[in-house]
């Protein structure tokens, strides 16, 4: 008997330790929930593994592979067989039958790479791929055994069920998620903040999203925007919880009491500091934002030390270095570009300045703000009545 499966390999180094069970478990959870759209999978726990089974459910590769190697912590996926006999017979019988349906006719040259996580089982690796090697020979003659340089490898994994497969299709890579930390990250509906949220989840980083509107100067589409994105990042952690924040009655009590060239770093700095409430609830240790040096007034050096301040936290800014054709490339890879770039603006023309200061003192910053009586107020009430929602 063999089954259709999804070998699921991921970092064993980042694995170690008591957290390993838990990283496990929350690369399972992930799996499930990427793949469960598409039928009845159940995903078994092999030595160093993970194996996606159907339950009756159509097992199509090329749909569920890419929903699976794209989170985090996992190196890679391997479309194969799963056989319920180990005999060696079954194996040699189960690797012809494998070589033949992908074997287009052509002459072609190939080895076996044996795992043998299984030491009871009563042959070595090189004794199984010798087998192996010599059933495939024999059933298809337009083979040849090359082991430095072959075009075809079949691997044979005897672990407590015996697997074979030809192809490995790598992940993303990066850390299984949680296992860095935790961060509130800064996300707009704009192209930078959703990629600096994916850089940090990627590095095993749990990143929870604060979005911050200002109905009615800004849109119920450009939340919804901001909704897809987080949906989007989901897929990559296996859950992402957003934090909504209404900004309006912080925003006009600004817009009316600074200065017009230094709204957008009074506005920046209330964000910043009213995240850092959330995270200090969230048990966060840090913020995410997508500044990206340079890019414009607010993302000089002297803007973002004048913006920093406003938090004890550090703030993780994944993108400084990057050119914006950098992110863009990689916006799109990652899949949220297209819905960033929909056109429902995150602010409104109204608190944007025509000649926003380039260079802000921070000293003279804090100073005024120490004068805005109301503000810590404010933004205590803003972050108290924010929606959280779960994708
Ligand atoms: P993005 O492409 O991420 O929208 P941007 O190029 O528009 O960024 P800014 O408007 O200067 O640049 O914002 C810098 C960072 O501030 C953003 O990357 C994000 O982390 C944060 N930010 C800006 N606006 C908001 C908002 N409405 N809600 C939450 N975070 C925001
Ligand atoms: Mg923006």
């Amino acid at each position: 008997m063999r089954e259709k499966v999804i070998i699921v390999k991921y970092g064993e180094i980042a694995m170690r330790g008591n957290n390993r069970k838990l990283f496990v478990a929350r690369l399972v959870k992930a799996i499930r929930k990427n793949i469960d759209p598409f039928g009845n999978f159940y995903v078994a726990l092999e030595q160093g593994r993970l194996v996606v089974e159907s339950r009756g459910a159509e097992m199509d590769w090329e749909v569920l592979l890419p929903r699976i190697t794209c989170i985090f912590g996992i190196l890679g996926a391997c479309p194969g067989w799963k056989l319920t006999d180990d005999a060696i017979e079954a194996i040699r019988a189960a690797a012809c039958d494998l070589m033949k349906e992908q074997f287009d006719g052509h002459s072609s040259t190939f080895k076996v790479v044996t795992k043998r996580g299984n030491k009871k089982y009563p042959l070595d690796s090189n004794a199984i791929s010798a087998e192996v090697g010599e059933a495939v020979l024999a059933a298809l003659p337009q083979l040849t055994v090359d082991v430095h340089h072959p075009q075809q490898t079949l691997y044979v994994e005897v672990r407590n069920h015996v697997y074979l497969y030809t192809s490995f299709v790598p992940g993303w890579g990066g850390l299984p998620y949680g296992s860095s930390g935790k961060a509130i990250s800064l996300l707009s509906g704009g192209i930078d903040s959703p990629t600096a949220t994916f850089l940090m989840a990627k590095r095993g980083v749990e990143v929870e999203g604060v979005y911050f509107h200002t109905p009615p100067y800004t849109s119920e589409r450009a939340k919804k925007k901001v909704e897809s994105l987080a949906k989007i990042l989901a897929g990559f952690t296996g859950g992402f919880t957003l934090h909504v924040v209404n900004f309006t009655k912080v925003q006009l009590y600004l817009l009316d009491h600074v200065p017009e060239e230094k709204l957008t770093i009074f506005l920046k700095r209330a964000m910043v500091h009213t995240a850092e409430q959330i995270a200090l609830e969230q048990k966060a240790q840090a913020l995410v934002m997508g500044d990206s040096v340079g890019q414009v007034a607010s993302q000089t050096v002297p803007a973002i030390e004048a913006i920093s301040s406003a938090t004890q936290l550090p703030i993780l800014r994944p993108l400084c270095g990057m050119d914006k054709q950098e992110i863009v490339d990689l916006a799109k890879k990652t899949g949220t570009f297209e819905t960033s770039i929909e056109p429902y603006e995150d602010c409104c023309t109204v608190f944007v300045a025509k000649h926003p200061e380039t260079k802000p003192k921070r000293s003279v910053i804090e100073a005024m703000e120490r004068h805005l009586q109301a503000l810590p107020e404010l933004m205590a009430e803003a972050a108290a009545g924010r929606e959280t929602m779960q994708f």
